[in-house]
């Protein structure tokens, strides 16, 4: 990714739905924190996915691929809703999303799930079973049965058959995995710095070089401790006891079901950021879709995207102080009671987008 010195270039991909809001938010985060290190962000921002559509008749416009391929990082809102519903599905936003990543070279997903965003989420589980929960799982992102070999075929006897395939080569498992254990060393001390691979090696082959492959990674860790577990078993634990984990490594069908779990736990949707890693330029995104019930309204919570451009100074331009600062200060915004109507409870008064917006950056 490009960017001349000292001011990198952030391109913004707000997208549909209540993606522009919460881009918005989350830019003004980032311009106040990079101000407050004597940083400057050059932003730009194009259409992706059906604001694209309708624009350019294409979710992924050669201009916008073209301005991601030289920014140092990209900040997407979401993509998709009910006015695309009906193109087929090669045609439709997301479609643009998943080219984008491709072409970026993303194979690393990531999602954290930090302990103050649970506490404040309105989780399912008790308040005891959250307290230490700290986790974050890297999903591989562009292998495994959703890319393999598939067919779909009548039989003679009557009836079809239809197959995917889970194929994983050496390559893709270690390079994941390489980011899986250099993630541990950067967010515990030594002694505390996990990484719990998930397969499901009693069964499939797939799984059995992904354990293998993974244990020989773990051999350049010696500072992090490697175990395995069978993916039933880790849906499990993520409910029973999610203060265990330090950080998840899967592949691309399991981390989807995973981190779909993970995101429960923190109660809503709205306050989880993502991060895309693996090629030269990196991509930040809430865990969030559109939302169209919300679109338009002012309401959407834009913690999830705040908390990405946290991500963003983090991953992408090496910068953990203002990463930090700006956790901090959603953190302290939700612990001084700042709610958006996600999460408030019954009867509470909510705060609408830019309210939440600007109690976060008051505490910055
Ligand atoms: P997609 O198909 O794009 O993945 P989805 O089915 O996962 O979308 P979302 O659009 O992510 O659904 O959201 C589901 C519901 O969760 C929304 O309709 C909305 O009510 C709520 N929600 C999602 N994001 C937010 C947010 N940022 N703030 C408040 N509520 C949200
Ligand atoms: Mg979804």
């Amino acid at each position: 990714g490009g960017s001349q010195a000292g001011e990198p270039a952030v391109l913004l991909l707000p997208g549909d739905g209540i993606g522009p809001e919460v881009v918005e938010a989350a830019r003004r985060v980032l311009e106040a924190a990079a101000h407050a290190h004597g940083l400057r962000i050059r932003f730009d921002e194009v259409l992706i996915g059906g604001a694209a559509i309708d624009q350019a008749g294409d979710p992924l416009p050669e201009a916008t691929l073209e301005k991601a391929r030289r920014a140092r990082a990209v900040l997407l809102g979401a993509v998709g809703g009910p006015a695309w519903d009906d193109l087929p599905v090669d045609r439709r936003p997301e479609k643009g999303l998943l080219r984008l990543r491709q072409a970026l070279g993303l194979f690393a997903n990531i999602r954290p799930l930090p302990g103050f965003v649970a506490a404040y989420g309105r989780s399912p589980l008790k308040p005891e079973l959250l307290r230490g929960v700290d986790l974050v799982v890297v999903r591989e992102l562009t292998g495994g049965l959703y890319y393999g070999p598939r067919a779909r075929r009548a039989l003679e006897e009557g009836g079809e058959e239809a197959y995917d395939t889970l194929l994983y080569r050496t390559h893709e498992i270690e390079r994941v995995a390489r980011v899986a254990f250099d993630l541990a060393r950067t967010r515990r001390p030594v002694g505390q710095r996990r990484v719990a691979s998930i397969d499901k090696a009693n069964v499939l082959t797939s799984s059995q070089l992904w354990r293998e492959t993974v244990r020989r990674v773990a051999a350049d860790y010696p500072d992090v401790t490697l175990e395995h577990l069978y993916v039933d078993n880790a849906a499990m634990q993520l409910v029973r006891d999610p203060g265990r984990f330090d950080v998840l490594l899967t592949g691309n069908l399991f981390g989807d079901i995973l981190s779909d779990e993970a995101a429960a736990l923190a109660g809503s949707l709205g306050v989880l950021p993502s991060a895309s890693l693996g090629g030269p330029v990196p991509l930040f995104e809430p865990v969030h879709g559109s939302a169209p019930d919300l679109a338009g309204r002012g309401v959407a919570n834009p913690v999830g995207t705040i908390l990405s451009a946290a991500l963003l100074f983090r991953y992408a331009l090496g910068h953990e102080a203002a990463a930090a600062m700006i956790e901090r200060a959603v953190e302290q915004a939700l612990a001084d009671g700042a709610r958006t109507a996600d999460l408030a409870g019954e009867g509470e008064g909510a705060l609408a987008t830019e309210e939440m917006t600007a109690a976060i950056l008051e505490r910055l």
